[in-house]
């Protein structure tokens, strides 16, 4: 999922005539996030919450909407690696230490996988992935919201080979100004690496430690 889950180089600017989609739709959700943050109150789980249900209308509202292959019990997607920003592993990690077994499940993942490049975790399923479903569905970052496969087996040949996957490019590029604008000066980060640096970090060592966790390889 990953490997296009990084903000495209552009920089703000009166656009020409016409707009790319992309472009477009990449600038609604960040204007949308950043609205929401505006507004927003609290620490970084709360910002991450404010953008998640801000951003939820506009990732449904697409002409392809009705068309996704996406359903319950069907998680292809979370045998990739995802990239989180800060807020979003905060409210993650927030929301799974009270929960021992989920607790130590990614912590035993991240040990396990702590030396492994990007590309060796396609295919290993999340830690927060049990019996087919998010244990934290709620709580799921933004590549995850925005992701809407218009193809199942797509993405199931994807997980062994170079294969395309049709998507819902609105709201992808809606999700990626909105990860833009939750990024926050962070960067972004690898979900289970993340989190479980965030679990065994005291509250005011989070950023230095969700810095050192595995980086969203760029381009
Ligand atoms: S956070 Fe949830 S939805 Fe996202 S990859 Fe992990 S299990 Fe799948």
């Amino acid at each position: 999922m990953d490997a296009l889950w990084r903000a495209p180089t552009l920089r703000p600017k009166i656009p020409r005539s016409p707009m790319p989609t992309s472009q477009d739709e990449f600038y609604r959700g960040l204007e949308r996030a950043g609205a929401a943050l505006s507004r927003a109150r609290g620490g970084p789980a709360e910002r991450a919450a404010a953008v998640h249900d801000a951003i939820a209308d506009l990732l449904r509202d697409t002409d392809a909407h009705e068309r996704l292959a996406c359903r319950s019990g069907c998680a292809h997607c979370c045998h990739f690696p995802v990239g989180v920003t800060f807020a979003e592993a905060v409210r993650i990690a927030d929301a799974i230490r009270g929960d021992d077994a989920l607790r130590e499940r990614v912590l035993a993942d991240a040990d396990a996988t702590g030396d492994a490049a990007w590309h060796q975790l396609v295919g290993r399923a999340c830690p927060l992935l049990r019996d087919g479903a998010c244990q934290r569905y709620p709580q799921r970052p933004m590549p995850c919201r925005a992701l809407g496969s218009l193809d199942e087996a797509a993405c199931s040949a994807s997980l062994t080979a170079n294969a395309d996957v049709p998507r819902d490019e609105a709201a992808w590029w809606r999700g990626l100004g909105a990860a833009q604008a939750l990024d926050e000066g962070h960067g972004r980060r690898e979900l289970r690496s993340a989190v479980a640096a965030l679990l065994r970090a005291a509250r005011g060592e989070q950023a230095a430690a969700f810095a050192r966790s595995r980086a969203v390889p760029q381009p």
